[in-house]
């Protein structure tokens, strides 16, 4: 017997986690005294809604909530769901078997292979695209094939140029709209073909919505408004970014009854729900998300307009994003998404992040995060204004 612990292969095999670097860099600017502007996290920095902390605050004292939560998710919060995906998106779910609430969707969007994909069998990942995909379909023992993102296809995939043997192999397929880095979008055509390709061949779509309320223009589809899409595919979502709620940890996935049952069962062997306060509190939420999201979305619209214009003023060649809240900004010429990068933390105390972390085909552009406010992100386009790229 070897004393020393070996980690297990799937673990090895992971990639590197290429934000290491840049954190340690971050550290150290800060700890020299440095006013750094931290455009890096994907992490809203206003405050939860009162009405939703107030929520909670009630039903923290209700002693039946302090005991293990029914494995599908409590009744109420399943009809509020039910009832925010038929304003939102005409779209009716039933609350008895189409619905289950999640610790946040990134929890069931990593548990979801292990429901679908068997080893050897292959998922498709969309690149650059968030790392849950690729390591959670590794976990399930299955390959990942990667998707590039053409930013001339608006950062979708280029489904036709996946091979007919993956095809035959692929049991699931990951997709992200509106998407997280790049800010590209889906509209109900692109869906579509994806319903029937996943009827063709026989996979299955886990659409990510986590930003689908996060839109500045039309608001975004889901997948489950394609006619007969609950067949084949689960979308999920998360008042994460929704309601400025990332530390409570609740989401929810929605689809046909197969396939939630087939994920509840996965979460019923690793999990024993969410605090059921924490699902009261979400009720309220999400049943005054005409009223609650507006504003959250007008802020992000301001600081959008700050960046993009201020930076576009400087002479970059800035997209300006439909939804999230991410600008995703081709590197200057020269410059690959790593060396842009430690240029602007090192030069102007700004953290950014390149788009290599994200996949291979994101090493052309970098990321910049909507999460301070208007005037840091002046203080940022000031400080870029004396730069030479
Ligand atoms: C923020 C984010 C999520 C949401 O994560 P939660 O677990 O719901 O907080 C999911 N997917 C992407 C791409 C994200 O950026």
């Amino acid at each position: 017997m070897p004393a020393t612990f070996v980690k297990s292969e799937r673990l090895r095999q992971l990639p590197p986690y290429l934000f290491a670097e840049i954190d340690r860099k971050k550290k150290a600017a800060i700890a020299a005294g440095r006013d750094v502007i931290n455009l890096g996290v994907g992490d809203p920095d206003t405050p939860t809604p009162e009405v939703i902390v107030r929520s909670l605050q009630r039903h923290v004292e209700n002693p039946s909530y302090h005991q293990y939560a029914l494995d599908q998710g409590s009744p109420e919060l399943r009809r509020s769901i039910a009832s925010f995906f038929s304003r939102r998106y005409g779209v009716d779910p039933d609350p008895e078997g189409e619905i289950l609430p999640t610790i946040g969707s990134k929890e069931a969007l990593a548990h979801f292979p292990l429901a679908v994909v068997d080893p050897g069998d292959v998922g498709l990942v969309p690149d650059p695209g968030y790392p849950v995909y690729r390591s959670s379909v590794r976990f399930a023992g299955g390959e990942a094939f990667v998707m590039p993102l053409r930013p001339d296809l608006g950062f979708r995939p280029d489904l036709d140029a996946v091979p007919a043997d993956i095809w035959k192999r692929a049991k699931l397929m990951f997709l992200n709209y509106p998407n997280n880095p790049t800010a590209g979008s889906a509209d109900l055509a692109f869906f579509e073909r994806v319903v029937d390709l996943a009827r063709e061949h026989g996979f299955v779509v886990a659409q990510d919505a986590a930003y689908g309320e996060v839109y500045f223009d039309a608001p975004p589809p889901s997948i489950l408004q394609v006619p007969g899409a609950k067949d084949v595919a689960v979308e999920f979502h998360s008042l994460s970014k929704t309601f400025n709620m990332t530390g409570w940890r609740v989401g929810f996935a929605v689809g046909g009854a197969p396939l939630i049952a087939a994920l509840a069962q996965v979460k019923a062997n690793a999990d024993s729900g969410i605090f059921t306060a924490v699902q009261m509190a979400a009720v309220t939420a999400l049943d005054q998300y005409e009223t609650i999201t507006p504003p959250i979305r007008t802020l992000y619209k301001e600081r959008r307009d700050v960046l993009v214009t201020g930076l576009k003023k400087l002479g970059w060649d800035v997209p300006t994003p439909e939804a999230t809240f991410y600008v995703w900004i081709p590197c200057p010429a020269g410059y690959d998404s790593s060396s842009t990068c430690s240029k602007l933390l090192e030069e102007a105390a700004l953290v950014t992040t390149p788009g290599l972390g994200f996949g291979q085909s994101g090493d052309g552009f970098f990321r910049m995060a909507l999460t301070v406010d208007s005037p840091r992100l002046e203080e940022a386009v000031d400080r870029i204004s004396k730069l030479s790229f």
